[in-house]
C-alpha cells in the first residue's frame, strides 16, 4: 500500500503537507465504496428487465433513452439531457435455413444486422465453403457464381478478445464480396466461443458500390455440421428465408449528463458506453455492463465530500451496434470544443474483471496515468504497455486527437453470449462489474485531479490500425 500512499499527491490537486494523506483516503475510500457498490448491477437489472431490448429505431430504443434520462435524474447528476442522433432503422423478421440436399436439416440461423431479406420463398443453391476472405479471393472465376458462401472461420477464446479481431471481418464485408462474385447469399459461422445452438448477430455492410446478398449467422454447432456434410458429399444445398428489412431513418438520441468541476468545469472526463443493443437478448453484457459500469462510475465520484476539479461527463450512445451514428454525432456537434476533453474511456467488454489500462495520447504525459494507476493496483489493475484504442464509439473523438484510455477487461466467457438471445441479466456477475467500475471511478477522479493533461494523440495514431474492415468493437 506504500505505493498508493506515493501516488496521493497526483489525486490532491494542489500544496499542503496534509494532502497527500487526505487524498489517499479519498482515493482509497472511493475504492472500497465502489467495490462494496451493486449500482452498475441494479443499473443492468433495470435497463434489461424494464426496458428489454433496443435496437437503434426500435420502441426499445426510444424506452430506453427515457429510462437513461430517469437514471440520471434520481442519481443527482446535473445537465442531464439528450442531444438528438438520426438512426437508420432495419428490422430483423422471420428467419429459416436448411440444408435440402442430400440430406434434410434444419439449421439454426440469424440474420446479420442490415442484411437485406431473401424473395419470400427464400433462396435456394448449392454451398461453396471457405475458411477466410483471402480464401474466396483465391477461387478460381465463376466459382461463386449463383452459390451461397459460406464462411467457417472459427473464433479462438482469449482474454484480451483478440480472437474477435481475427474473426470478425468477414461478418462485415463478407456478404458484399460474396455479391461481387455473383453469390445469392452468404452465411457465417457465428462470431462466438461457445457451442450451444443460439446464433450470434453483428453488422455487416455493402461495398462502395451498395453491393450485398441476404446474409445470416448459422450457430456454431450447425456450423460445425454444414462443414461436416459438405466434407463427406461435396455438393450440399441450402436454403434461406429471411424477412428482415430496412425502414425509413428514425430519430433517436445520445444521453448526456454530468457532475461538474469545481475548478476547471469546461474540462470533459468522458465516460461512454452505449445504450443500443440488439434485438436478440436483452442487451445485459452488450452493454447494459457498460452503461452500469460508467453511470454508478460516475455516481460514486458525484458523492465525494469533494467535488472533482474538471467534470465528468457520462455520454450514453446511440446506435453503437448498427453504424455507429451516436458516435458520428457527438463528434460532429463538439467538434468546437474536443480540445477541451482532457480523456476518453469507454465500457463495451462485458462484465469480466478488469486487468490492464492502456494509455494513448501525447508519449511524454505517459506518467501521469503510471501515476494514478496506482490507485488500481489494488484491484489488479496494471498499465500495459499497448496503445489504448478507445472504443467504438470514441473513435471519432480519437481522429480528432482526443486521449484515449481503455480499461482491458477479461473477455474469455463474453463472446460465448455476445449479440446472441442469450445476452441476459442472469449471466452478469456483480462483484466484478463493481470492481470494473470501481476502475472508472478511481480513474475518472484521478484524471478530473490531475495537474495537468495527456496533451493529444499524436497525428499518425489518430486513426486505428486496421486489424479489419470496422474498428476494434465489441
Ligand atoms: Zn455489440
Ligand atoms: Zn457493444
Amino acid at each position: 500500500m506504500a505505493t498508493v500512499e506515493g501516488c496521493a499527491c497526483t489525486h490532491a490537486g494542489g500544496g499542503g503537507s496534509s494532502l497527500p494523506a487526505a487524498a489517499t483516503s479519498v482515493t482509497s475510500d472511493l475504492r472500497e465504496k465502489a467495490l462494496a457498490s451493486r449500482g452498475a448491477a441494479e443499473l443492468v437489472r433495470s435497463l434489461t428487465d424494464e426496458v428489454g431490448p433496443r435496437l437503434a429505431g426500435s420502441t426499445g430504443s426510444k424506452a430506453a433513452v427515457e429510462w437513461a434520462m430517469r437514471a440520471f435524474a434520481e442519481r443527482g447528476f446535473a445537465n442531464v439531457h439528450t442531444e438528438p442522433v438520426t438512426v437508420p432503422r432495419w428490422e430483423r423478421g422471420e428467419e429459416n435455413g436448411a440444408v435440402v440436399a442430400p440430406v434434410q436439416q434444419l439449421l439454426h440461423v440469424t440474420a446479420l444486422g442490415g442484411s437485406n431479406g431473401t424473395a419470400s420463398g427464400g433462396v435456394e443453391a448449392e454451398v461453396i465453403e471457405v475458411d477466410s476472405l483471402e480464401a474466396l479471393g483465391r477461387l478460381p472465376p465463376g466459382a461463386a457464381a449463383g452459390k451461397i458462401v459460406f464462411y467457417n472461420i472459427p473464433m479462438d477464446r482469449s482474454r484480451d478478445g483478440s480472437g474477435y479481431g481475427r474473426a470478425v471481418p468477414a461478418r462485415g464485408v463478407g456478404a458484399a464480396r460474396a455479391a461481387a462474385l455473383g453469390a445469392v447469399a452468404a452465411v457465417i459461422r457465428s462470431i462466438g466461443t461457445d457451442h450451444n445452438r443460439l446464433p450470434h448477430t453483428g453488422a455487416m455492410r455493402r461495398d462502395e458500390k451498395g453491393q450485398s446478398v441476404p446474409a445470416a449467422a448459422l450457430s456454431v454447432p450447425d456450423a460445425d455440421l454444414l462443414h461436416r456434410l459438405i466434407e463427406r458429399h461435396k455438393s450440399v444445398r441450402l436454403r434461406l428465408t429471411l424477412g428482415c428489412r430496412w425502414l425509413p431513418d428514425a430519430q433517436s438520441a445520445n444521453v448526456v449528463a454530468e457532475i461538474p468541476g469545481a475548478i476547471r468545469p469546461e474540462e470533459i472526463v468522458l465516460l461512454g458506453a452505449h445504450l443500443d443493443s440488439w434485438d436478440l437478448g436483452t442487451g445485459a453484457i452488450d452493454d447494459g455492463a457498460g452503461v452500469g459500469i460508467v453511470v454508478s462510475a460516475a455516481q460514486l465520484v458525484g458523492s465525494l465530500p469533494r467535488r472533482p476539479q474538471r467534470t465528468i461527463r457520462v455520454v450514453l450512445f446511440a446506435n453503437e451496434e448498427n453504424g455507429l451514428s451516436g458516435a458520428q454525432a457527438y463528434a460532429k456537434s463538439h467538434q468546437a470544443d474536443a480540445d477541451k476533453h482532457v480523456a476518453a474511456l469507454e465500457a463495451d467488454s462485458g462484465t469480466g474483471r478488469a486487468y490492464g489500462l492502456r494509455y494513448l495520447g501525447e508519449p511524454q504525459a505517459r506518467e501521469r496515468l503510471a501515476a494514478i494507476a496506482l490507485a488500481l493496483q489494488p484491484l489488479g489493475i496494471e498499465p500495459l504497455p499497448a496503445d489504448a484504442h478507445g472504443g467504438a464509439d470514441l473513435g471519432p473523438l480519437r481522429a480528432l486527437g482526443v486521449p484515449m484510455i481503455d480499461v482491458a477487461q477479461d473477455v474469455s466467457t463474453y463472446f460465448d453470449y455476445h449479440h446472441t438471445a442469450n445476452d441476459t441479466f442472469d449471466k452478469i456477475d456483480p462483484e466484478s462489474l463493481a470492481q470494473v467500475s470501481a476502475a472508472f471511478a478511481l480513474l475518472a477522479q484521478g484524471i478530473a485531479d490531475l495537474d495537468g493533461d495527456f496533451g493529444r494523440v499524436p497525428e499518425p495514431k489518430r486513426q486505428p490500425e486496421r486489424r479489419g474492415p470496422q474498428p476494434m468493437s465489441f
